[in-house]
Order: C-alpha cells, then sequence, then structure tokens
C-alpha cells in the first residue's frame, strides 16, 4: 500500500501507520500510558526521537527509565534544559558542552564573573518554569554554512569551533529548546515537561576540552529523575554517602591519614585503623590456612627484566613508578604480585602430586595513578592486595573455581555484606584472534566458572566480550548498606603469564605439561575494602572489628578502683585470637558521667560500663549499648559471655 509502513514492536506484533508517524504517535494510539513513560525510541537498534518521523518500514522499540540509554538521553536533555535556563539568564555567556554523566549531567559556560549558590536557585527556578511550559526538543536541519554563520553571530565561539571540528555533511542537525539551538546529534525527549524532577548540586572550574591553558569553564553539575520520589531517594542517597564518607570518619576517628609532605596516595595506618586491619588480616591468614593455601611472602622491588618477561613492561608500564637504577640494573617498584608467586612456583620442579598450589600474600604493589584521580582509601598509589595465584592441572579447574568463589561470599559476608551482583566475562567468539591460549583451554575455563556459578545456585549476569585478553573471570560486587555497588572480588583464568615463564609440571604420563594458573583477590585491596568498611558501617563497626569495644565509665572518683578492676578482668578475657583480651577504655577522666557516654558514643564504642557505687556493691556493670541505649544492671560475668557470643559469631551488629 502507498504511503504507509510497517512498525515492527519487540513483542513480534507488526503495525501498518502512515509514512511519517512519529514513535509518540504510534505509542500513543497503542497504550497512552506507554507514550507517557516512554523517554526515546529506538529504531533498528538505533535511538530515536519519539517525535521524529519514520519513514520507512523498521523494527522499533520503546525506551523507559530502567533502560540506562534512556536515561541518557534523559539527563542529556536535562543538560539542554540547564543550558536554555542560563541562556534565559545570563545571554552572554558562551556554551561549552553538556554531557550526561553515570548520575546526572553537567553544562559548561564561559562567563567572567563566578556563578555563586544563590545563581544556581535562580537557574533552577528558571529551569522549572521551562518545564512547566512544556517546551518541545525540537530537531532541525540546517545547511553547514547556515548553521555555522548562525553561531558567529552569536559569538558563540566554543560551538563554532566544534561544528568546524565536527560537522562534515552539507548539513547538521540542532535541536531547539526556547532561547536554546545546540548543535547535536541528539535525541532527546519529546518535550521539557518529561523532566519532572531535577536538582543543580555543585559547579567547579574545568579548562575547555580538559586541555591545560585553554579558557577555564564553569561546569554546573545536576542530576534529574522522571519523579519527585526518585530524585528525593538519590538526594537522601548522596547525603548519607557525605555523611559516611570514608575521609572525614578516617580523621574524627583517628584510623588514618594521607600526608601530603610523604606523598599523595599514601596511606598512614593510625593504631586504632592499624588494629582493625590486623583483626581483618588475621581472620583473612587463619582462613588461607584452613582452606589449604601456603602464605608467602615477596620483595617489593624486582628487577626490570622480570616485568619484561610478564610482558607488564609493554601493556601496564602507564601504571608503574619509574624504575630505579642502579650501575648496572634497572629495579622496578611491583605493581603486581603474580611474577613474585610464579618464581616461587617454578623455584623447583613441581609433580602433579604437589597440585594445586595456592600461594597467598598480603602483597603491598605499588601502581601509579594520576593525581587527580586519587581519592581517600578508595583510589591510592600503594596497597596491598589479599592476593593469591593457584598453579594447577586443568582437570582441577572446577574445584579451585568452586573454592575460589565460596572464599570470596565468605570474605565478604564475615564483615557484614550479604548483597551481591555476580559477573561472569567471557571471550566474544566473534573476534579469536583477541585471545590469548589455546580455544580448548577457554572453552574448559569458561566451563568451570559457569558451572560453578550454577552449581552454586548463585544469580550472574554473563558478559560477553568482557574477558580480558588472557583468560575469562568471575568478577563480585558487593551492595553497601546504602545500596552503592563496589567491585571487590575477582576470579581470573590466565593463559598468558604460564606461557611466558614457561611453568610446568611433571604430569602422571612422566611429561612436563602446563599448568593452569588462577589469579585471585577478595576485598582486592585492603585499603579500599577499609574504606568501604567505614562507609557501610558509618564508622560504627560490629564489636568483633571495632578497635576498642568497651568503655568503662567511672560515675566518680569514689568507684575509680571498681571500674580498673571491671576492666582489667575485660582485658584478661580470652578472645581466641592473638590480640589478647577485650579491647578496653577506663575513662577515668575527671568529667561528669552525661560528658563521658557522650564521648564514647562519638567514638562509636559499642558498649559503655557504667560503674557506680550500686554496682560495686552487687558485682554488676549497667550496660549502654552504642545501637540500643540503656540496657540495664548486668552482672559482668554475663556481659562477658555476651561479648564471647559476639566475637565468636562475628555478629555484624552491633
Ligand atoms: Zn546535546
Ligand atoms: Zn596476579
Amino acid at each position: 500500500m502507498a504511503g504507509t509502513i510497517r512498525v515492527t514492536l519487540p513483542d513480534g506484533k507488526s503495525h501498518e501507520v502512515p509514512r511519517g508517524t512519529t514513535p509518540l504517535e504510534l505509542a500513543r494510539r497503542l497504550d497512552p500510558k506507554l507514550a507517557a513513560r516512554a523517554l526515546v525510541a529506538k529504531r533498528n537498534g538505533e535511538l530515536w526521537d519519539l517525535t521524529r518521523p519514520l519513514e520507512e518500514s523498521t523494527a522499533l522499540a520503546f525506551l523507559t527509565a530502567d533502560d540506562p540509554e534512556a536515561m541518557f538521553v534523559f539527563r542529556h536533555s536535562s543538560a539542554h534544559l540547564l543550558a536554555a535556563a542560563v541562556l534565559e539568564l545570563y545571554p552572554d555567556v558562551k556554551l561549552g558542552v553538556g554531557p550526561p554523566t553515570d548520575t546526572g549531567f553537567f553544562y559548561e559556560f564561559l562567563r567572567a564573573e563566578p556563578f555563586t549558590p544563590e545563581d544556581l536557585e535562580k537557574i533552577e527556578r528558571k529551569m522549572a518554569e521551562l518545564r512547566d511550559r512544556d517546551l518541545p526538543y525540537e530537531r532541525r536541519m540546517v545547511p553547514s554554512d547556515e548553521g555555522l554563520k548562525f553561531y558567529e553571530r552569536q559569538h558563540q565561539d566554543f560551538k563554532c569551533e566544534l561544528v568546524r571540528e565536527k560537522s562534515d555533511g552539507p548539513e547538521f542537525s540542532v535541536y531547539v529548546t526556547g532561547k536554546f539551538v545546540d548543535f547535536c546529534r541528539g535525541p532527546h525527549v519529546p518535550s521539557t515537561g518529561r523532566i519532572k524532577a531535577f536538582k543543580l548540586l555543585a559547579i567547579s572550574g574545568a579548562y575547555w576540552k580538559g586541555i591545560e591553558g585553554n579558557p577555564q569553564m564553569q561546569r554546573i553539575y545536576g542530576t534529574s529523575f522522571p519523579t519527585r520520589e526518585e530524585l528525593d531517594a538519590f538526594l537522601h542517597q548522596l547525603e548519607e554517602a557525605r555523611r559516611r564518607d570514608h575521609r572525614k570518619l578516617g580523621r574524627e576517628l583517628d584510623l588514618f591519614s594521607i600526608q601530603e609532605e610523604a606523598g599523595a596516595g599514601l596511606i598512614f595506618w593510625h593504631p586504632k585503623g592499624a588494629l582493625m586491619r590486623t583483626v581483618m588480616e588475621d581472620w583473612l591468614r587463619g582462613e588461607y590456612l584452613a582452606r589449604g593455601y601456603q602464605l608467602v611472602f615477596t620483595p617489593h622491588v624486582l628487577r626490570r627484566n622480570l616485568w619484561k618477561t610478564s610482558g607488564h613492561l609493554d601493556y601496564y608500564q602507564q601504571n608503574m613508578f619509574p624504575p630505579m637504577e642502579d650501575e648496572h640494573v634497572a629495579y622496578q617498584l611491583k605493581p603486581m604480585n603474580c611474577p613474585g608467586h610464579i618464581l616461587i612456583y617454578q623455584s623447583h620442579r613441581r609433580s602433579y602430586r604437589e597440585l594445586p598450589v595456592r600461594l597467598a600474600e598480603l602483597g603491598t604493589v605499588y601502581r601509579y595513578e594520576r593525581g587527580g584521580v586519587l581519592h581517600g582509601l578508595l583510589r591510592v598509589r600503594g596497597f596491598t592486595v589479599d592476593d593469591a595465584h593457584i598453579f594447577c592441572a586443568p582437570n582441577q579447574v572446577e574445584d579451585e573455581v568452586r573454592g575460589c568463589t565460596d572464599f570470596a561470599l565468605a570474605a565478604l559476608r564475615t564483615f557484614g555484606f550479604d548483597r551481591f551482583e555476580i559477573e561472569l566475562s567471557v571471550r566474544d567468539p566473534a573476534r579469536p584472534q583477541d585471545y590469548a591460549g589455546k580455544s580448548e583451554d577457554w572453552d574448559q575455563a569458561e566451563g568451570a566458572l559457569l558451572s560453578t556459578l550454577e552449581k552454586m545456585g548463585l544469580p550472574y549476569k554473563r558478559m560477553i566480550g568482557e574477558a580480558v585478553f588472557y583468560g575469562p573471570k568471575i568478577d563480585v560486587k558487593l551492595i553497601d548498606a546504602i545500596g552503592r555497588p563496589w567491585q571487590l572480588s575477582t576470579i581470573q583464568f590466565d593463559f598468558n603469564l604460564p606461557e611466558r615463564f614457561e611453568l610446568t609440571y611433571v604430569a602422571e604420563d612422566g611429561a612436563l605439561h602446563r599448568p593452569v594458573m588462577v589469579h585471585r583477590a577478595l576485598w582486592g585491596s585492603v585499603e579500599r575494602f577499609f574504606g568501604i568498611l567505614i562507609e557501610h558501617y558509618a564508622g560504627a563497626f560490629p564489636f568483633w572489628l571495632a578497635p576498642v569495644q568497651v568503655a568503662v565509665l567511672p560515675v566518680s572518683e569514689k568507684v575509680t578502683e571498681y571500674a580498673q578492676a571491671v576492666a582489667e578482668k575485660l582485658r584478661g578475657v580470652s578472645t581466641g585470637t592473638a590480640l589478647g583480651g577485650l579491647r578496653v577504655w577506663l575513662d577515668d577522666r575527671n568529667e561528669k558521667l552525661q560528658a563521658k557516654i557522650r564521648d564514647a558514643q562519638l567514638e562509636k564504642i559499642p558498649y559503655m560500663l557504667v560503674c557506680g557505687q550500686k554496682e560495686r556493691e552487687a558485682g554488676t556493670v549497667s550496660v549502654r549499648s552504642r545501637a540500643e541505649g540503656d540496657l540495664g544492671a548486668e552482672p559482668l560475668d554475663a556481659f562477658i559471655r555476651r561479648c564471647q557470643e559476639l566475637l565468636r559469631t562475628r555478629a555484624p551488629k552491633p
């Protein structure tokens, strides 16, 4: 039929519509609710404005806010709304670019005066006004020379620069929203009314195109959501994240510091932080031994040649510190522990009877990171990996992967995390040339990873083409107390290093075979894991981890002796660790009880024991819990049993 086209939706149904019908018109006809929720369409796999006419028969899908691609379009449109509002209020600004980000958007402007927080409020109000006017995002094609002249007349120098660089055809698309005309490929949401909820969050400076010496742009950052509720939830999370910031809590609780005079990205563990780290590491070392790993230590600097053999000089050099030279030999601070463990494996001929060899080390590594990306404990230059390398025979692979996965979940659950996302990264079967190793080895490794996850009943996402060139892997992300995901554990096959180092073992047939190598780290970096723990618990650590577990608070000098006796008894309690008894702070300062309670609360100490005359006479303590408040008087022995139970179970609360 002339004048009509056929549009096929994801459910397989086709609809005959007049040529030039827009996706929005079709959606309204099919399901007005969908039309209201849809943000953008996808036409033959390409994002497409809901208001852009369809001229040919096509496959078509409607994308809503649960689709990350649609949210990118939504945030890109939000950036346009911001630019349109700024142009209304400050017609002389010069426009830079305004892309979406993972959690929002920004737009950058050149303007002599700095934007102030009051300006942001004004801009937000103007955005709301433009939203309420429900202005369309109108797509127009303009001849290239005319478009350029338009921007020249407006003195939009940066837009002119972008047009000259990027437009290559006789015409290009612009999107018009109110006074704002953007040289932009789109697509966009149909109109400003869709951007129901938004908030401007910050202003920062950035060089045009990120190049030093270029003009200083002012970036206005914001976020936006299709509903008020989602925006409120996000802002709440942001506020919680600020409250839990490990850099702030690390200072307040005196856990760690970074000293500029010593160097950026290098961590000083203060006594309380170091104690917690020791508790964490002791748990881990105990698990290593219980799970058949052998503990090793390897040097922090190794000859540079070794990093040539390993390939790091070829593909990892940008993350390595410059070499140290003596007269004859160059040394390299290690960015990874693998070559060290390989040298131990190679120190004698291995028989199949020894396999699997599981070498574990809390191995400190140094990686060069640009100063701008360093961030507290989360992004540093020196850190300790809870690293292990497993060398095994091919038929042992599946057991090893299961052991590693089980260990990974135990290492996270013990520290109070119970929500995970698991990703299985495999080859792109269409690009075999991109991967090291034999195809049948890959089949076996991928099969082992897959069947482990299936047998353990763990939900996972299969990421095709996400494997690194040297092997497939399982990654475990945890979800913290405020819903943020953190990538931690990795179980990674390696078909590359065994080849490069020519690793062998004597198999049952008497011949030399190549072992399979698995890299695995469960916390990833001890520093980063500690940072995540601080934020997850907002500094209120579980009893077994807390640097001070009990504060003993005498109400007056008359009971100091009793309080001392209580503290001594607690310090002598057997905790089943090498670290001695319970960790106790006796607050015998000459302060009012209220002040002592307040300070112990600020230190986030799990229990406070108030000792007065009454308690002394009865041989009891009045227990205050950080989490539950006043628990009343308790015989000291009963309180000790309570503590021992918390240690035994490593309870995440209190
Ligand atoms: Zn744009
Ligand atoms: Zn490794």
